[in-house]
């Protein structure tokens, strides 16, 4: 059987590189994807799919439905865009100035519509469910996952799995780990409201940039002298605005930052941290502020037998060598979601080819991938279906 599954993949593969090119020659930033959402959808249909949509906003599902009981195994695939414009120079370029598909989502989708579209001709063989999740808005806080989870996209759910396109790893490779592998993003917004005046009389005023400077040097301290060392985690201040002329002091000044972790203890008291630096530097500096405090999304752990079922497939399939024991990365994914509530796991899909423009990073303004990674990942995702609802 799943050497039919894989043969079929095969053929399919150059429908699966147009969808994503014109996925990628039409992106949409997150909670904007209307046009791509309605796209998949009419994909899905022609398979023979039970199509929902609208799911948590712009979330579409696909359920192909076995004709014998069985277990239901749900798939993930994110489909927003990013707000970059794209720096390539290749025919299927971005056609949507200062929107691109930057992470690979376009690729997610695509090689998850091949999959679909493989399994929907072996019907007759499925004892129980294929759940398509195709989720919006990944991108962007809050993000499309947690809705799709309370509008029901999880009910009846035995597993779940996704993966992302990963230019740090060569083709050919899939990148796995038990447990932690991607942190909780948190964000914080401030503004600190000074007094301004002119620069010649600084006694007059409250200097909203000595102030934010000030905040940003303690916040450094706070990963180098709060946390445990053997604590990951991560203070980054992003942005800091303030002032419009070199002889005034600036009346208001703007800090926006994010913070990573892994622990949810550590990620507390990085919290508590922030508010106290925060209110105790305003204090004694006579500024007022306000403090938006953010909680994103929470860190991604895989679960160890889904992750170990990966592991063998990805050995059975591709070879022992080309399975890599990934470290765990501060970026964030709200696939975080899905296995808080079913157990499930995420990997990583090499997308580094041999030539210069598969080196960038994702959210890189050259990002690209190759383009049979597809296909590598969609070996995986038929595997798995072959072990929860075909064997
Ligand atoms: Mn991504």
């Amino acid at each position: 059987m799943i050497q039919q599954l894989l043969k079929r993949l095969q053929e399919v593969y150059p429908e699966m590189v147009s969808w994503r090119r014109h996925f990628h020659q039409h992106p949409e930033l997150s909670f904007l994807e209307g046009k791509t959402a309605e796209k998949i959808a009419e994909i899905l249909r022609g398979f023979g799919l039970i199509v929902k949509t609208g799911v948590g906003g712009n979330g579409v599902i696909g359920v192909l439905q076995g004709k014998q009981e069985g277990k239901t195994i749900a798939f993930r695939a994110d489909f927003d865009a990013l707000p970059i414009t794209d720096e390539k120079e290749v025919g299927y370029k971005s056609t949507v100035q200062g929107v691109m598909h930057a992470c690979g989502h376009d690729g997610h989708t695509a090689t998850m519509l091949g999959v679909a579209k493989v399994l929907s001709e072996f019907q007759e063989d499925i004892k129980g469910n294929v759940q398509f999740i195709f989720q919006h808005a990944e991108e962007k806080l809050p993000g499309g996952a947690s809705s799709i989870i309370a509008t029901g996209g999880l009910d009846g759910v035995d597993a779940i799995y996704g993966a992302h396109l990963f230019t740090d790893l060569p083709l050919g490779k899939i990148g796995i780990k038990e447990g932690p592998i991607m942190a909780a993003v948190d964000v914080f917004k401030l503004t600190i409201q000074g007094k301004g005046g002119h620069g010649a009389k600084p006694h007059e005023t409250v200097d909203s940039v000595v102030v934010g400077s000030q905040i940003i040097n303690e916040l450094q301290q706070i990963v180098s002298r709060r946390v445990d060392p053997l604590e990951p985690a991560v203070v980054t201040v992003g942005v800091f605005q303030a002032g419009t002329a070199f002889n005034i002091i600036a009346d208001k000044a703007r800090i926006e930052g994010t913070v990573r972790t892994f622990n949810p203890r550590v990620r507390e008291k990085i919290e508590a941290e922030i508010r106290s630096i925060v209110k105790g530097v305003c204090e004694s500096s006579h500024a007022g502020y306000e403090l938006e405090y953010t909680h994103g999304y929470p860190a991604l752990f895989n679960h160890k037998e889904e992750t170990a079922l990966v592991k063998k497939l990805v050995q059975e399939e591709l070879g022992t060598e080309q399975l890599v024991e990934l470290p765990p990365r501060m970026a964030a994914e709200d696939f975080a979601y899905y296995v808080l509530e079913v157990p499930g796991a995420f990997f990583m899909i090499g997308a580094h080819g041999e030539g210069e423009n598969t080196c960038y990073a994702n959210h890189h303004p050259k990002f690209d991938f190759e383009e049979n990674a597809m296909e590598v990942g969609g070996k995986v995702f038929l595997r798995l279906s072959a072990y929860y609802v075909m064997e």
